[in-house]
């Protein structure tokens, strides 16, 4: 029988992100990855010789912990990223025409917002001086109670524009659910940590390469040259737990001896593993209660002159939702749009669905020429339905079994008493650190 003595199961952005927070303290780890590649639910597929990605992804400069591990494992984040100040510029397909911009200059915040809605030319001078008031307000006061985005908007007095062309749109890409049913305190606590810290805080991190060369391939090189291993292809069945701690795991039918493991799978495959363990009734209980949010990614491949006007666009009032232009991927005329959540999407098959797609495109770009080919890519699971409470049913690092951790974007992390991060890469990294640093204190 094997002996491994920390095992990660899970080589996504949150497993590797524990394993190089061990690495860095010179703490080798075996991590498991089943899929035939690292990056779960931000990795590279490759279709028709082009990497792309499972979806479309975008960071920000409030992405600190993913910012910190890149530095880690050596790499410039200026190498991997397109990082513009924040510039949105939201288009009505309704009406093809562009219904709200923002440009926030680059200024320490909130110097940085209170100048670009002071020069917002979407907003009259009143809708200005209201929204800087009623804006600040609303990030300031307290939520005692969770209530959805939208019955919190709707008291908050801010200009319509302002809160149906900005702020409704972000809620719903930031958690991946409807304003009337998503968690109002976790959209203040996105709001606030975006707009209220260093000015870079809300610049957009747009991916310059394949996702898979962001962060997991440079993750496992580093790893490795820490003497940590990284198994792809190897699926874990089984943990068994004797007297209350995980003795051994089965991976690819082999038995593995362990002394500590973080399970790093998906709320859904966590729920799997811990099946047989009898004292995680509880865990298991809040997994089963959580839903989930779909992301749907539609790849357009244009002739290679076209271009968005700006890297990345918001829309509204049609099915397509955000809009980037992947020739800052170096793949000229490849856009990607993306529809956060449930919607009308969902019942449309892929062919129906990519040809409303190249319609909206097509009326709201009408120089464009048809797109050469589609591709959709639709993940089901692709978050956690952000509801009011939620954090009351995402399960903790620390499980009953004392030699068992978890971590993953659907894990509550407690910091400063604030409430968890909607599942983002930024949560699935702090939550796979924070795990790391739990053991690194037991090792200690
Ligand atoms: C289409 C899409 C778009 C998104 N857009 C954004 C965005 O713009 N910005 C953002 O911040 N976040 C975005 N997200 C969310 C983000 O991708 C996730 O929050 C993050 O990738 C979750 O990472 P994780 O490591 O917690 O889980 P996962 O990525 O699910 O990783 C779990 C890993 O465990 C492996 N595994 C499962 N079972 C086993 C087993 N039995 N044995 C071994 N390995 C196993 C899986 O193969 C997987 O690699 C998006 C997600 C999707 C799907």
């Amino acid at each position: 029988m094997k002996n491994h003595s920390t095992i990660i199961i899970g080589g996504g952005w949150a497993g590797l992100a524990a394993a190089v927070e061990l690495s860095k303290h010179n703490i080798p780890v075996t991590v498991f990855e089943a899929a035939k590649q690292a990056g779960g639910r931000a990795r590279t597929v490759t279709h028709n010789n082009t990497l792309l990605d499972n979806g479309q992804h975008l960071m920000i400069g409030a992405y600190h912990q993913m910012l910190s591990l890149l530095k880690t494992i050596n790499i410039n984040y200026r190498d991997v990223f397109l990082q513009i100040p924040q510039q949105l510029e939201i288009i009505d397909l309704n009406r093809q025409t562009t219904v709200f911009k923002l440009k926030l200059p680059l200024l320490p915040a909130p110097i940085n917002l209170l100048t670009g809605i002071l020069s917002c030319p979407s907003l009259n001078l009143t809708s200005k001086l209201k929204t800087l008031y009623k804006f600040n307000k609303l990030l300031k006061t307290p939520l005692n109670k969770d209530i959805s985005v939208e019955e919190w908007l709707n008291t908050a007095g801010l200009p319509a524009e302002y809160t149906n062309y900005l702020l409704k749109p972000l809620c719903l890409a930031a958690l991946t659910t409807h304003p009337h049913e998503a968690s109002a305190r976790i959209f203040q606590t996105v709001l606030q940590q975006t707009f209220n810290g260093q000015a870079s805080n809300t610049d957009l991190l747009i991916p310059a390469i394949d996702l898979g060369h962001v962060f997991p391939e440079a993750a496992i090189k580093y790893i490795e040259s820490k003497g940590g291993q990284v198994f792809l292809e190897h699926r874990a069945s089984k943990l068994n737990a004797i007297n209350g701690k995980i003795q051994s795991i089965i991976v690819n039918d082999e038995t593995i001896e362990t002394t500590n493991v973080i399970l790093a799978t998906s709320a859904k495959s966590t729920e799997k593993l811990l099946s047989d363990i009898d004292n995680c009734m509880h865990i298991k209980q809040q997994l089963h209660n959580l839903n989930y949010e779909p992301v749907t990614t539609i790849y357009l491949q244009y002739n290679p002159q076209v271009r968005l006007p700006l890297p990345m666009m918001g829309a509204i009032n049609g099915i397509s939702e955000w809009i980037f232009d992947r020739s800052i991927c170096r793949q000229p005329g490849l856009i990607a749009v993306v529809i956060s959540a449930n919607g009308l999407h969902m019942t449309l098959n892929n062919e129906q669905l990519s040809a409303k797609v190249a319609t909206e495109l097509a009326q709201q770009f009408p120089d464009w020429p048809a797109a050469e080919s589609v591709m959709v890519i639709r993940e089901k699971r692709a978050t956690l339905r952000c509801i009011p409470d939620i954090d009351h049913f995402r399960p903790g690092i620390q499980t009953p079994v004392s030699n068992l951790r978890l971590c993953g974007d659907y894990v509550y992390i407690e910091e400063n008493n604030q409430p968890g991060l909607p599942s983002t890469l930024e949560g699935a990294m702090r939550s796979g650190v924070k795990c790391a640093q739990q053991l690194i204190q037991e090792y200690l």
